[in-house]
Order: structure tokens, then C-alpha cells, then sequence
């Protein structure tokens, strides 16, 4: 049962996902998320574990029914399994239909058979390439083995797989077929995300990097018989199926196809404070109201409802004049991706 009418914004769409960014470090330094020199947050600053619970539960008391934790990278956060035992406990209830996470995969190695021990049965796992030297270059401090290794292990401890790949000019294009055929050979789906103009990376070009998914799926298309389907995961993929494998193939369009229209969810960061557009900069600090009234939840569940009353239309994410529009500051590591 819902404590209320569940969360609703102004244009009428339902709030029923949450992303959670539990911390903005990370163990990777992907060319396109963060500059080698980035700056994180004090811990000081960071929400409690007990804190992040809280607020988890506030949103899922009030009708979010599908909860993804993301960074940063999840794993790396100390005791990030005790958060994950104790928000299982809304699995067990019904409140929430699916617990789930986005990782780079390099502690799933550790951490597979503690997460399935929790109810997570799906995990999202970013991989760009499968060739060790440029896995080394594009994440510039990890290593492919590690990765592989955890993939493995997810997959042992009855986790379904999902590979999210950045599609990056010059860097994956030559590996559009050998992702996609290692995917099918593992029995696991595959989305490509376009890249997003998300905080500063130094040297690096977004015009360079952008590799519009249209193309990757005229590509594919090249190989395959690829069938259009309704199929949606309440997130703002498409699907297509690959007739000849049988394998769903994702494409997350941000830049060439923008999906806010149906947008579901809102994304809270580690220090508190909920974003209720991935591309705009509007947010509200949570923390404050969960620091200011301890033993205060309807103060929370007012002021989570007062964030979704100014959830924006959509995000102005453009490179179509050649230049970046829609840039913002922040990162997708800060954010939640
Ligand atoms: N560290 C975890 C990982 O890499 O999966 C979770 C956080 S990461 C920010 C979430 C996703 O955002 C990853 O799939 C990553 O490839 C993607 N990402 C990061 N920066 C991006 C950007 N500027 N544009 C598009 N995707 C981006
Ligand atoms: Fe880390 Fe994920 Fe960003 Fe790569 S994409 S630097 S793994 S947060």
C-alpha cells in the first residue's frame, strides 16, 4: 500500500525510479566521465549509510518501485552490502519490484554472491571495449581481466548481465560486431549509450568522442536482421532484437533521439541531493531536511514531493550545430549515471 497518491509531476508522469549515486569516487578514470585529476567530495560530506537508507525508503513509502545504485562506483564503498541487506527488506514486502546496479564491474569478482544473497538478480556492467590495451586507455587506471573475472562470477552466482557501452568515435567503432557477437555467446544483452556533455574531462573532446547511435544501429544492420519491438525496461532504452541471435540490443539516444517524454525517475547523489533532470541543474538538498528533522519523516516525504512538483520537462543535450549545447558542470559520477 502507498502512503500516498505515489509521486506524480507536473506533467503527469509517474515517479516510480530511483537512481542512487552512493559515492562519486571511483577506482576507474573513463576519459569521457572524469578528468585523471578529478576532485570528490569530502566523505564528511557523504550521506550515512543509515542516512541513504532513510531516504531510499521515504521514495519507495511513496510509490518508487525500482531502485538502482550507482556511483561513482557502488563497489567501492565501504560496507556498500550492509546497505543492500538492509534496503532488500523493501524486495520482501512488495514495495519494491527490482534492486538493482550499474558497475564497472571491478569488485563484482568480491561482492557477486553477496548481491544475489540480497535479491539482485540483474546487474548493469559498463564495458567499452574488449581488448586489454584499450580497456586500459579509455579507463585509463583499470584492468580488462579484473572485469572479465567479475562478469564471470556475476553470471555464476545467478545474476543476469546487461553490457552498457559508450559508443565512441574512432575508439569502438571496429568493435561493433565482436561486442555484440561476446555478448550473444554469454547469453547477454547489450545497450549502447551515446556520450552526454556531463562535467569537465581536461583535454578531452565530446564533438570527437560522439558517436550518434543511428549509426551503430545502421551498422548493425550491416550483420544482422534487426527487428524493431515494444519491449521497454521503464528506462529510456530502445530495443531492437537481433533475429539471427536472438539477443537484445539496447540504444540509449540522449543526442539523437530524446526520450524525456516518458521519463520515470529521478536521481539522488551521495551527498543528498535529488536531481529530478539528468540535464538540467535544478535540485534539491535533501540532506538538510534529513540532518534538520532526524525523527521527521512526513518533513521528508514533503519535501520529496515538493522536488517532484518542479521535475522539468526534459534536458537541451544538442551537438546538432556542431558545437556542445546543453553542457553541464556536473559529472555523471556525481550524478548517478
Ligand atoms: N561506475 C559505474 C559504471 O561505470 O558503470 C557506475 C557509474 S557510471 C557514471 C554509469 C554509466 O554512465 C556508465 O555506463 C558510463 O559508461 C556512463 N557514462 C559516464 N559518463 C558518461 C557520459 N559523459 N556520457 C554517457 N555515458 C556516460
Ligand atoms: Fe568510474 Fe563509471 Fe565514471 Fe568510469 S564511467 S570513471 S567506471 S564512474
Amino acid at each position: 500500500m502507498l502512503a500516498s497518491g505515489g509521486l506524480i509531476d507536473p506533467f503527469a508522469r509517474r515517479i516510480t525510479y530511483l537512481r542512487v549515486s552512493v559515492t562519486d569516487r571511483c577506482d576507474f578514470r573513463c576519459v569521457y566521465c572524469m578528468s585523471e585529476s578529478m576532485t570528490f567530495l569530502p566523505k564528511a560530506e557523504l550521506l550515512t549509510l543509515e542516512e541513504l537508507d532513510r531516504l531510499c525508503s521515504a521514495f519507495i513509502r511513496e510509490g518508487v518501485n525500482k531502485l538502482r545504485i550507482t556511483g561513482g562506483e557502488p563497489l567501492v564503498r565501504r560496507n556498500i552490502i550492509e546497505f543492500f541487506r538492509s534496503i532488500s527488506r523493501h524486495l520482501g514486502t512488495g514495495l519494491l519490484d527490482e534492486l538493482t546496479l550499474t558497475t564497472n564491474g571491478s569488485q563484482l569478482h568480491r561482492f557477486a554472491t553477496a548481491l544475489h544473497d540480497c535479491g539482485i538478480r540483474r546487474v548493469n556492467v559498463s564495458l567499452d571495449t574488449l581488448d586489454a590495451e584499450k580497456f586500459s586507455k579509455v579507463t585509463r587506471w583499470g584492468r580488462l581481466q579484473q572485469v572479465l573475472l567479475g562478469i564471470d562470477a556475476a553470471q555464476q552466482a545467478g545474476l543476469r548481465v546487461k553490457i552498457n557501452t559508450v559508443a565512441l568515435k574512432g575508439f569502438n567503432e571496429d568493435e561493433l560486431e565482436s561486442l555484440v557477437e561476446w555478448c550473444a555467446g554469454r547469453d547477454m544483452d547489450i545497450t549502447f549509450i551515446e556520450v552526454m556533455p556531463m562535467g569537465d574531462i581536461g583535454n578531452e573532446n565530446r564533438i570527437g568522442q560522439y558517436w550518434s547511435v543511428k549509426d551503430v544501429r545502421a551498422r548493425l544492420e550491416e550483420s544482422w536482421t534487426v527487428m524493431d519491438t515494444a519491449e521497454r525496461s521503464g528506462g529510456p532504452a530502445r530495443y531492437v532484437r537481433l533475429v539471427e541471435t536472438g539477443q537484445k540490443v539496447g540504444f540509449i539516444t540522449p543526442l539523437s533521439h530524446n526520450f524525456c517524454e516518458s521519463c520515470n525517475r529521478v536521481r539522488l547523489n551521495c551527498v543528498g541531493t535529488l536531481y529530478q533532470c539528468l540535464g538540467q541543474e535544478g535540485s534539491v538538498d535533501l540532506r538538510s531536511v534529513l540532518r534538520g528533522r532526524p525523527d521527521d519523516d512526513a518533513a521528508l516525504v514533503d519535501a520529496i514531493h515538493a522536488a517532484i512538483a518542479r521535475k522539468p520537462k526534459g534536458h537541451d543535450f544538442d551537438y546538432s550545430r556542431g558545437t556542445v549545447g546543453g553542457q553541464m558542470s556536473r559529472h555523471m559520477s556525481h550524478t548517478g549515471g
